[in-house]
């Protein structure tokens, strides 16, 4: 028959019933050691247990990285007991035997899964207990390894069938078990880092970027992903800092970060401006003398969709403009500040992310932006044209008034940032009617006054939002159907850069409904 257990270490994250056990296992006569936090809960259950600590003579170090890693330790668990060299070694080094080990580990996978920070789950990487468990497998001739709160009962059924002691056979099954643990543990924590490295290597090693944050996933929950930051100095999600709310997926940082090159259009010396992004599209975009204005008129241009959206502003957040945000469901605020008053009123709402950026991005300053293509990579300058520096040219008969002026110059911003092709209603430094993403040119015309006209009948009015608006398009009109969705949608003036091969039929169906037209010259695609 087997030697009964006569030392046992446990060293388990997972707490789980681990007082119960232990108590049963001294009622066997087993000594008990113990790290830290383990030995804390065994003591405050009223048992006996000695410091892996005082066993090694050294103090658990290096926030708890160095513990159990020690001959005293790893001696115990390995020695063969009928090897008369390894007896002697044990004497020499008085080294005591340790015949039964019971670790759980650091909750790797748990932090992974609650979408846990790059530093969070390296430090999630249990060290000396895949060790000791390995060890203890290793040496289960002598050695009995409990790597799994559940069988803990069995153990014990075990001990008691066998006068404390386990037999060989059932040693054998623990320790199978023990490596399978280790070795999902080590797989687990081997595709996270690959999945981040994958990502590193074509992309960012062009714009030389680093890794700031491993995501949980991707776009979907197949695809792996991470947050590089490239050596840009822009503010924006990159310089953020997150205020409260749950952590960010990938595709908050991306919605957050269209909403917030959009809003920084908007010079907040000039005015309060307010977006709301939703898959990565402004949904919603005004000007105003002051952020909460700016808020309900953006909000007005399509509340359905602005529901669970991305709201970015272009001045230090407010209480009113906080208190109006927290009334629907909202992803994530971005701000480049925020008072102490309106972080009060949002912290009211728990997974509410806010974001304080500390500046606004400069919309002229020249960068990269990168897409991975089947094996290879588009690198391009970033989109710094500005509508402010461009050369408006009238090309219709009538000239625009200074109002629809304003409009256009408004509305051509915003254009800049949606998904083309793209088509904006706007009206009083607010859009009303946004089209984005459509193969055609004339169904985003269509889409757009067609959301205007339901975000009208919501709001009980008679009249579309489109009637009496300007229209901007991001990229000329091929035909003159696209400006005649406009006309038909009550459109008054149109911006848009010009230069189809059908510029006089285009110029002249505007001409015959009487709008203004002009030309940017410079195009606004975003794909
Ligand atoms: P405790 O809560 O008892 O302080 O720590 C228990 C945890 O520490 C267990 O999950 C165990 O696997 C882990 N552990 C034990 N020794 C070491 C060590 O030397 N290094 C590291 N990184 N973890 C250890």
């Amino acid at each position: 028959a087997a030697a009964p257990i006569t030392r046992a270490l446990l060293s388990v994250s997972d707490k789980t019933g681990v007082v119960d056990f232990a108590r049963a296992l001294a009622s066997h006569g087993v000594e008990l050691v113990s790290t830290g936090g383990t030995y804390k809960a065994l003591v405050e259950g009223g048992l006996t247990v000695k410091e892996v600590s005082e066993l090694t003579g050294f103090p658990e170090m290096m926030d708890g990285r160095v513990k159990t890693l020690h001959p005293k330790v790893h001696g115990g668990l390995l020695a063969i007991r009928n090897n008369a060299e390894h007896r002697a070694a044990m004497t020499v080094h008085d080294i005591a035997p340790i015949d039964l080990l019971v670790v759980n580990l650091y909750p790797f996978e748990a932090t992974l899964a609650r979408g846990g920070s790059f530093e969070d789950l390296i430090e999630n990487i249990d060290i000396g207990g895949p060790a000791m468990i390995r060890a203890a497998a290793k040496n289960h001739d002598d050695v009995t390894v409990i790597v799994d709160v559940a069988d803990y009962d069995e153990v014990l059924a075990e001990l008691a069938e066998n006068d404390g002691a386990t037999t060989l056979a059932f040693r054998r099954r623990l320790a199978a078990k023990a490596y399978a643990r280790t070795g999902a543990y080590d797989a687990a924590i081997s595709n996270w880092f690959a999945g981040t490295l994958e990502i590193d290597t074509p992309a960012f090693r062009a714009i030389g970027g680093t890794l700031a944050e491993a995501l949980r996933y991707g776009e979907n929950p197949h695809q792996s992903a991470a947050f590089y930051v490239t050596p840009e100095k822009r503010f924006g999600v990159a310089t953020a800092a997150q205020l409260q709310g749950k952590a960010l997926s990938y595709n908050n940082l991306n919605d957050t970060d269209a909403a917030f090159e959009c809003v920084a259009e908007f010079d907040p010396a000039r005015s309060a401006a307010v977006v709301i992004v939703k898959h990565a599209n402004p949904c919603g975009v005004a000007e105003a003398p002051t952020l909460a204005q700016a808020y309900e008129k953006a909000l007005a241009c399509d509340p359905v969709s602005a529901f669970g959206g991305i709201i970015a502003v272009n001045r230090e957040l407010d209480a009113d403009t906080a208190s109006r945000i927290v009334e629907i469901f909202t992803e994530v605020i971005v701000a480049p500040a925020a008072s102490a008053a309106a972080i009060a009123i949002i912290s009211a709402k728990k997974n509410l992310r806010l974001l304080v950026t500390g500046g606004l991005p400069d919309p002229r300053a020249e960068g990269l932006t990168a897409k991975t293509l089947a094996g290879g990579l588009l690198v391009q300058g970033r989109d710094n044209a500005v509508v402010d520096d461009m050369t408006l040219k009238v090309v219709t008969r009538r000239a625009p008034s200074e109002q629809e002026m304003a409009d256009m110059r408004f509305a051509f911003r915003v254009a800049k940032h949606v998904k083309s092709n793209a088509i904006v209603y706007a009206k009083d430094g607010a859009t009303v009617g946004v089209g984005a993403g459509q193969m055609s040119r004339v169904d985003s015309a269509r889409i757009a006054a067609a959301k205007a006209t339901d975000a009208a009948k919501a709001a009980g009015l008679r009249e579309t939002l489109t009637q009496g608006s300007v229209v901007a398009s991001d990229a000329f009109f091929p035909f003159a159907d696209g400006l005649e969705a406009a006309v038909a949608a009550g459109a008054t003036a149109v911006i848009q850069p010009g230069g189809s091969q059908r510029d006089a039929e285009v110029i002249a169906a505007a001409d015959a409904a009487g709008l203004a037209m002009v030309f940017t010259g410079t195009r606004h695609f975003r794909h």
